[in-house]
């Protein structure tokens, strides 16, 4: 049977990552892919609407993110800066506010008190440690639930619940409000950072998978995609792999795979009771993006809405059969991205004028080896898991941006947790 070093299972941002880390320190390495591509939960089309390339997953990267910042840096790799829109757009269950701020006069003192308890709270946080060994159990709450015990009210209120689920792609019952505080204090417990972080960040000139591309490239690991792994099994010896095309023998295993999916590959010995009921659980991140070409929309909006089906409408591009606008919605089954009329009608809560002509979107919530798109925590799950995630059991370590600390769900941290875990393998041998 053949024989390597360290199997890494999944060549998103994590894998990739780690197999260039380990490869540099002179290790061995195979790559397993369940997918034809690289990338993972990011995925870049090139010219699906008239030459423009979406991104399906990941998208936006700020200077913050020192890792892939640094990514970015090592390889040249072009990136842009997201133009800033003219104005804000505020939908209030469907109905376009025509106004700077997003509450009536009556409310200023609502929004002042409503954005002040946002940055307390995220100035309460480390997020370069474990947020679970800090005093900070009380925002491990549903989203709505923190909103509640904070005290909003009125339109700020609603407001900040929606930019939470948009932030958390998660409803306002199941995503943990920590998780989204943790993206302010990451920024500096700063509240446009937070914005930017969000959808006003950098972006890939030539997609996200110039970046995956540099780091495999880089690294010279074996790659086999197409091979999706379902049996793990350890002994005191080393790792027998099992995948779709074969079995491979291996010193260690890295699995880097949504938490969601480890449910659906046989490890032998079982995963610990933690691993396992987080895998049945899964991570609250259920939502939509999707992308909808449209015509009769101001060719920079950006909208926040409650009440609405999606949270967040922004533009991206013009082209010269409409405007290409990104959509997020919290909950999985909000919008139907096959449906045009549907989409137009989510649309139109932020642009009553829109005529949609196109939509593209991939359904990662159904998706076997995805199981969700970005892995918010659901509250009260950091005191259960955030550390248990990324403790090796044996011979096989995990990885992936679920384990993660300032940055986790992100790009950023799946970077981040990939080279925490090749240092973590170097040391193990
Ligand atoms: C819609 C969406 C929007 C997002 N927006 C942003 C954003 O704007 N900015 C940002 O920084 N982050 C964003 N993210 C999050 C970011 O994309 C992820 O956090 C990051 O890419 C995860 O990388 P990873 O390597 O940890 O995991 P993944 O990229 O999920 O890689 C895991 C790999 O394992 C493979 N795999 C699964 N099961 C098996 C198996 N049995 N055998 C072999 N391989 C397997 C998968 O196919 C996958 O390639 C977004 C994600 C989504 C889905």
């Amino acid at each position: 049977m053949e024989h390597y070093d360290v199997v890494v299972i999944g060549a998103g941002f994590s894998g990739l990552t780690a197999a260039r880390e380990l490869r540099e320190a002179g290790r061995n390495v195979l790559v397993l892919e369940a997918r034809d591509r690289i990338g993972g939960s990011t995925w870049y089309q090139p010219e699906v609407w008239d030459g423009v390339g979406l991104e399906m997953g990941g998208t936006w990267i700020v200077p913050e993110q020192t890792h892939v910042w640094a990514e970015v840096q090592r390889y040249g790799v072009p990136i842009s800066d997201s133009e800033l829109p003219g104005r804000m757009t505020w939908s209030d269950h469907g109905e376009v506010l025509d106004a700077l701020l997003p509450v009536p006069p009556e409310e200023y003192g609502a929004l002042e008190h409503a954005v002040r308890a946002l940055v307390e709270a995220a100035s309460r946080l480390d997020p370069l440690r474990p947020l679970s060994e800090q005093d900070v159990a009380d925002l491990d709450v549903p989203i709505r639930q923190w909103a509640e015990d904070a005290g909003l009210t009125g339109n700020a209120k609603e407001l900040m619940i929606s930019w939470f689920c948009g932030c958390a792609n998660a409803s306002e019952e199941t995503g943990s409000a920590l998780d989204i505080v943790r993206w302010c204090a990451s920024m500096g417990s700063s509240l446009w950072g937070m914005v930017q972080a969000s959808v006003l960040g950098w972006t890939f000139d030539e997609g996200t998978v110039s970046l995956a591309r540099a780091i495999l490239d880089d690294s010279g690991a074996e790659l086999r995609l197409s091979s999706p792994v379902r049996r793990i099994a350890a002994d005191d010896e080393g790792v027998t792999v099992g995948y779709d095309g074969g079995e491979v023998r291996a010193d260690r295993v890295l699995v880097t795979t949504a938490v969601g999916v480890w449910q659906d590959i046989e490890f032998s010995p079982a995963l610990s009771a933690g691993k396992a009921a987080i895998s049945r659980e899964n991570h609250a991140g259920q939502g939509q993006k999707i992308w909808a070409l449209a015509r009769n929309v101001p060719e920079d909006i950006s909208g926040f809405g409650w009440g609405t089906a999606f949270d967040y409408v922004g533009a991206m591009y013009t082209t010269e059969r409409g405007v290409v606008l990104v959509c997020f919605a919290p909950e999985h089954d909000r919008v139907n991205p096959d449906d045009l009329a549907d989409v137009q009608r989510a649309v139109r809560e932020f642009a009553p004028e829109a005529e949609v002509v196109a939509a593209h979107a991939h359904d990662w919530v159904h998706d076997e080896f995805n199981k969700g798109t970005w892995a918010t925590f659901r509250a009260g799950q950091f005191a259960e898991y955030e550390l248990c995630v990324a403790e090796p059991e044996g011979r096989v370590h995990f990885g992936g941006s679920h384990t993660a600390r300032r940055w986790r769900a992100f790009i950023d941290g799946a970077i981040e947790s990939g080279k925490r875990a090749a240092a973590e393998i170097l040391s193990a041998d």
